[in-house]
């Protein structure tokens, strides 16, 4: 029954063997042996060509979900730390979602968008408000969005979608421009992966929301998306499609974390089977208190300790892999969380239809509550305070550095010679257009300092030399 390489839903996340899984973590979640030797396959190794991780399987990732050994989970969030800076640095990359629609057919429990919500306010943005909306998010400094619409084939047809992408890419205001659409839509169809990928989107992003198909079926009880096998397989057909980049997630507290942390890298591992690529990145929300929505609902809740300990055992299992946290969460856990492997986050989010250019706050279109409700120029600043390198960085993917191409740079180390310098010049560019007087100070400083972290000679000169034209006038988008 198990195969992860096929094209089935229920044989790649296999519920037999997730129920396997967790009887073998928990038969060796004492196991000393076993969990040093997990420890210690997890840990980056130094090889001819740079830096190497092996990662881990979903079973053994379990073993160390399960363990409750102080000084071994303690080990699990210094080994994360290590990989996170091997293989990402200390940069963390920008972005902010953009709700285009927020029409939809379908019945989730946990969202507030779901059709039988009648006291939501409905909205849909035309291309002039989508262009105001690009304006405003520009202005904030944002280069990378992630687009986010409700299900819904009349309001929100891929013909919309695609004019939106259109409109989004074609707005230049001052030296704003948005270099990178990803894109979080319902799952579609391998014709309409294709017209996204020929759109240029970044990443394809669609949550699971839960593996348990049981449970998946009783949270989406109408609607297309009550389609637990088509859900499941959207990822196989947007590369199917052409899309090399795609972004997987849970929404935890819907069902036991356990169950969904294993079946989030069963999932992982099939696409590394199947397409030679894993997910470009994983995001881990947490359900939210929004309109007509009760979090305590959902009696699967995670405590903040154990929220980070599965980012941290993530980190491990799938040491490639980008991974996000959004504006869900408060400050405080999105500090713990950075370091323990996160290295992607949203700013100064609006999770409503038409939130940037709102004035007042809660928007009564907000699909949830943001805990984080700081603006960009404070969580740049915060970041930098802490040593991390903010970067607004897109040109992998507009360098054609993407899927396998991608993985195979950032698995022999080389992804840091481009990511690095990109970072500091997409940060000064930042900093020269969009910040307070007291984060650009900090940010040149940390700039200066990080500029001789550059290994090679070579590199670390045409990055100085492009800092300066940055600082010197208004030529932008300089890239390795
Ligand atoms: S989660 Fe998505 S599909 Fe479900 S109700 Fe909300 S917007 Fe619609």
């Amino acid at each position: 029954m198990y195969d992860i390489k096929s094209p089935h839903a229920e044989e790649f996340i296999c519920h037999e063997e997730i129920l396997e899984t967790l009887r073998y973590a928990d038969e060796n979640k004492d196991n000393e042996e076993l969990i040093d030797q997990i420890l210690e396959k997890a840990r980056p190794k130094k090889t001819e060509k740079g830096v190497h991780c092996e990662g881990l399987t979903h079973r053994e990732a379990s073993v160390l979900l399960a363990c409750e050994i102080p000084e071994k989970v303690q080990k699990m969030y210094e080994i994360a730390e290590e990989i996170k800076l091997a293989f990402y640095g200390n940069r963390i990359v920008m972005f902010a979602p953009l709700y285009l629609s927020n029409y939809c057919v379908n019945g989730c429990l946990y969202c507030p968008y779901h059709l039988k919500n009648k006291h939501i306010a409905r909205k849909k943005l035309t291309q002039d408000e989508v262009r105001n909306e690009v304006i405003a998010l520009q202005d904030m400094g944002h280069k990378r969005l992630a687009i986010e619409a409700g299900e819904d084939p009349v309001k929100n047809p891929i013909e919309y979608i695609l004019e939106c992408i259109d409109t989004i890419y074609s707005v230049q205001h001052k030296n704003g421009a948005i270099r990178r659409v990803n894109v979080n839509i319902a799952a579609t169809t391998v014709e309409n992966y294709r017209k996204l990928k020929e759109a240029g989107i970044g990443t394809y992003i669609l949550f699971q929301e839960t593996y348990h198909k049981e449970s998946y079926e009783k949270l989406h009880p109408t609607g297309p998306k009550h389609n637990y096998t088509y859900h499941t397989e959207a990822m196989d057909r947007a590369m199917e499609g052409g899309i090399d980049d795609v972004g997987l997630g849970v929404l935890f507290g819907l069902e036991l974390y356990r169950y969904e942390f294993a079946g989030l890298l069963m999932h992982a591992e099939h696409l590394e089977a199947v397409h030679g690529v894993g997910p470009h990145t994983i995001s881990v929300p947490r359900v939210k208190r929004a309109d007509d929505i009760d979090p305590d609902v959902f009696d699967n809740g995670i405590s903040d300790d154990m929220f980070i300990k599965i980012i941290a055992c993530i980190r491990l299992a799938v040491p490639y892999t980008g991974m996000i946290i959004s504006t869900r969460e408060s400050e405080q856990v999105r500090e713990r969380a950075l370091r323990a492997g996160i290295s992607q986050i949203s700013g100064a989010s609006r999770t409503s239809v038409g939130g940037y250019t709102e004035e007042e706050r809660p928007h009564d279109t907000e699909q949830f509550d943001v805990s984080d409700q700081r603006t960009l120029d404070e969580v740049v600043h915060w970041l930098m305070d802490m040593g991390f390198i903010p970067s607004f960085c897109t040109a992998c993917y507009r360098e054609g550095r993407t899927g396998d191409r991608f993985m195979s740079l950032c698995k022999t180390g080389q992804i840091q010679n481009c990511c690095h310098p990109n970072a500091l010049m997409t940060l000064c560019e930042f900093l020269m257009d969009y910040a307070a007087e007291d984060t650009k100070r900090i940010g040149f400083d940390l700039i200066e300092r990080e500029l001789e972290k550059i290994p090679t000679e070579k590199t670390r000169e045409i990055a100085r030399s492009n800092i300066e034209q940055i600082k010197a006038s208004n030529r932008r988008d300089f890239r390795f």
